[in-house]
């Protein structure tokens, strides 16, 4: 509940919701979430872009198994959803290999999904003359917490999620 937990009002947010918080890079087959992308900047303006993870994600467990995450039946569509996010998964596996939690994939995933956000070149612009921000929430379900993850510049990758924020939309401004 993007609301709730980002103490927000109605028309505060432009909320896309979908299975595993997935931002398919610019170009892939699926163009819903881009069409999405580009309406909120170009249209609406939106000056933040905040993807937002959670713990005990079904979509990363999934992901996190041990067999091909792909391989939940022929032509499931669940599957091929879930291969969009076959990035954050090598991305898991290359880290640290003593911490393979599913939780770790989960920050490594909305990582990933800041990382596909730039592919969008008109997110890239805007990024790139400091007229858009780009951010990532956890939301720690068990603990009720928000963190706040954001990249230190566009540049550098590194990205902690560490910091509980105050669930409050002006932490975010
Ligand atoms: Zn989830």
């Amino acid at each position: 509940m993007p609301n709730l937990i980002t103490a927000s009002g109605p028309g505060d947010l432009f909320t896309l919701r979908n299975i595993g918080n997935l931002v398919p890079a610019c170009g892939s087959a699926d163009r819903s979430v881009g069409a999405a992308i580009e309406y909120a900047v170009e249209v609406l303006g939106i000056r933040l872009i905040t993807v937002c993870g959670h713990s005990g994600c079904g979509a990363m467990k999934a992901l996190a198994s041990p067999s091909d995450p792909a391989d939940l039946g022929p032509a499931s569509a669940l599957s091929d959803w879930l291969g969009y996010a076959a990035s954050s998964r090598e991305r898991w596996l290359a880290g640290d290999p003593d911490s393979d939690s599913v939780e770790r994939l989960c920050h490594v995933n909305i990582r990933e999904q800041l990382d596909n956000l730039l592919t969008y070149p008109t997110v890239r612009t805007k990024v790139a003359a400091g007229q858009l921000r780009l951010a990532g929430l956890y939301f720690d379900i068990d603990g009720a917490e928000v963190f706040f993850a954001r990249r230190p510049d566009r540049r550098q990758l590194p990205l902690s999620i560490n910091r509980p924020i105050e669930t409050s939309m002006t932490a975010l401004r």
